[in-house]
């Protein structure tokens, strides 16, 4: 099993030298988050995950969770780990003071969920999404709402879902067909049935509260059709105790590939009581304002996973001997050289370390956007520019991320050889663990389209060139060691290439939109490997200011970034090249044709 270590000097590095993190939530109005106060934070959040999450994570892969009698029942030691996650206050973190939360920045819980995911995906996702429900009530529900469910949610007594799926509608939720009817005494009547239900009912909190989407009898059909609802488990009254059973039941859950310690439940409402969340037929609209925040904890995941491969991977290729080093013996004291010698070995794991450590400064990057984009103390137009930034790069940091983290830990696998594919080691769990990332909050390839279609040609390129410029602006106007200015003229082409991809596509896809779906794909990994790319430089820059203080991290940020332009960026040719292709050879054969 690998054994995991928060890499509090990785994640400080980004934190303090590339994002000045201090400067940041002090401008924000964050008095108490101090660097001092951060780097406590995070000390004590990687313990807590080394010694009480990361544990139970082979544990929850082998044993899943039961379903008997319609109860759902956690692997051996989640309920224990989640009351001492309770008592210890981590639920809390960042969630609003009123509710009895600590009002901490959202970046920071979102380094504390990195950790989380790293160690223990299936774990992690329990209090994930709970942050999830949390910010929806919070966005749209009323006072008398938030004051009913909102503390105990706060305090992690109660978990929540998002409940978006059903049998035929994940992608397009316009399908959806749970019905909503008004009740008189102004609350709904929610009848239908849910899929895939991450965390959908457990036994490590007296409720859960689920978020819903369904649609108001006689709603128009469609997306302009689908409202938001809030279905406790267990009723509520106003001063927020129980008061017995709602109509909501777990029918079964899901014997899947990964997350076997998270429960993926088939959630059914029966006449179960629920509560309008913002306005009638706005559900959807309503989603999106915490779609971003969300969708940057799944790229998190993606990070997670790489940096935890890459942690099992490294410790392995230094004490793994086979075969000799091409270049002459380098451990003459031993029959073999350890494999970390051999090329090919170490173009696996930089390329894991190049993942885990530039999507980490990225997805930060990205969270101190949510921060600036939730507050209301900075003006309207940082808050734009924010929220521009955020819509553009969310889809690429999802669905970009969570691919190249499942890459990572596939080489991870690789790395170990034929360990690599047995239970033993933990690797191989790594691997279908993560996968499920790329899936839910929305697939790659509908990431890849809201990317193209939506927010690039949909703003018909505006929010393509405002990022574009600013980025080559900013990197025109930094003062550079000459050994990375190659790295900036790299970079700078390639910002331009993307301005030109684009074109080409738009020109096609007015003659045929079945250009734009041909390309997406391709597309968003293109803009990937660009803004990691970028992610590598900033932190060469932000290193060579280490160089005395600390030169074997200015060493170990330099040499990656050299790797990733000499190693990665250039596969963002090969996706461009595929990009700039028509879409005839994907859609000249007749379906009929395709044979079996
Ligand atoms: C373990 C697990 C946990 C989950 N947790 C939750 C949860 O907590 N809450 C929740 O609501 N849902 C959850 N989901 C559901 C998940 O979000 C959906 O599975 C996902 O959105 C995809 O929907 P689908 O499975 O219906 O696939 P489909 O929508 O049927 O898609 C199938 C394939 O077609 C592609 N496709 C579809 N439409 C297009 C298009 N227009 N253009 C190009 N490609 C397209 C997709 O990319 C995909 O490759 C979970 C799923 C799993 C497996």
């Amino acid at each position: 099993m690998p054994v995991y270590h928060a890499p509090l000097k990785e994640m400080q590095f980004v934190l303090h030298q590339t994002l000045n993190i201090g400067q940041h939530y002090a401008e924000l109005g964050y008095q108490d988050a101090t660097p001092d106060l951060v780097d406590a934070v995070l000390e004590e959040a990687g313990k807590f995950t080394e010694s009480v999450i990361a544990p139970l994570n082979r544990v929850g892969d082998e044993q899943g969770c039961r379903f008997d009698n319609g109860e759902v029942t956690t692997p051996e030691g989640f309920k224990a780990a989640y009351q001492q996650y309770i008592d210890a206050g981590w639920p809390t973190l960042a969630q609003p003071t009123q509710f009895g939360g600590q009002g901490l920045p959202y970046s920071l819980n979102l380094v504390c969920a990195e950790m989380q995911s790293a160690a223990n995906h299936a774990f992690a996702m329990y209090p994930g999404l709970s942050h999830g429900a949390q910010a929806t009530l919070m966005a749209h529900g009323d006072e008398a709402l938030q004051a009913r469910f909102m503390p105990k949610l706060v305090s992690g007594e109660w978990t929540g879902t998002m409940c978006l799926t059903e049998a035929h509608c994940g992608s397009d939720l316009g399908l959806l067909r749970t019905k909503a009817t008004p009740q008189e005494d102004g609350s709904y009547r929610l009848d239908g049935s849910k899929i895939f239900i991450s965390s959908g009912d457990h036994d490590l909190a007296e409720n859960i509260v689920h978020i819903v989407i369904a649609r108001i009898e006689g709603a128009p059909a469609g997306t302009k059709g689908i409202s938001l609802f809030l279905v406790p488990k267990m009723a509520v009254a106003d001063d927020g105790s129980i008061t017995g059973r709602n109509g909501v039941s777990c029918g079964s859950i899901e014997h899947k590939m990964g997350i076997h310690g998270n429960a993926t439940c088939v959630i059914n409402f029966d006449g179960a009581t629920g509560y309008l969340l913002g306005e009638p037929n706005r559900g959807l609209n309503a989603m999106f304002t915490f779609m971003n925040a969300a969708r940057v904890g799944v790229a998190a995941e993606g990070v997670a996973a790489a940096e935890a491969s890459f942690q099992g991977a490294l410790a392995y290729a230094r004490e793994r001997l086979q075969m000799r080093s091409l270049s002459g013996v380098k451990a003459p004291d031993k029959p073999a050289d350890p494999i970390i010698v051999h090329p090919d070995v170490r173009r696996m794991l930089l390329t894991q370390k190049a993942i885990a450590e530039g999507g980490r400064a990225l997805v930060y990057e990205m969270a101190s956007w949510v921060d600036i984009s939730k507050n209301r103390t900075v003006s309207s137009e940082a808050r734009q520019r924010a929220e521009a930034r955020l819509s553009l790069l969310t889809p690429i940091a999802k669905a970009f991320l969570t691919e190249m983290g499942f890459e990572a830990t596939s080489l991870g696998v690789q790395v170990f050889g034929g360990h690599g594919y047995v239970a033993e080691w933990g690797m191989e769990q790594l691997m279908r663990d993560t996968k499920i990332s790329c899936l839910y909050e929305g697939t790659t390839g509908i990431q890849a389209l809201d990317l193209l279609a939506r927010k690039v040609l949909g703003s018909r390129g505006a929010l393509l060139e405002g990022y574009c410029t600013e980025l080559a602006h900013w990197w025109q106007a930094q003062t550079l060691p000459e050994s990375l200015q190659p790295l900036r003229q790299q970079l700078l082409a390639h910002l331009q290439q993307w301005g030109e991809l684009t074109q080409g596509i738009a020109v096609r896809a007015q003659q045929n939109p079945d250009e734009i779906g041909a390309a997406s794909v391709d597309y968003l990994m293109f803009a990937g490997y660009v803004v990691l790319a970028h992610q590598w430089l900033k932190m060469a820059l932000a290193a060579d200011a280490l160089k005395e203080r600390d030169p074997d991290l200015c060493q170990a940020k330099q040499e990656t970034a050299y790797f990733v332009f000499a190693r990665l960026l250039p596969k963002a040719a090969s996706h461009a090249t595929l990009a700039a292709q028509s879409s005839d050879s994907l859609m000249r054969l007749p379906e009929s044709a395709f044979g079996r």
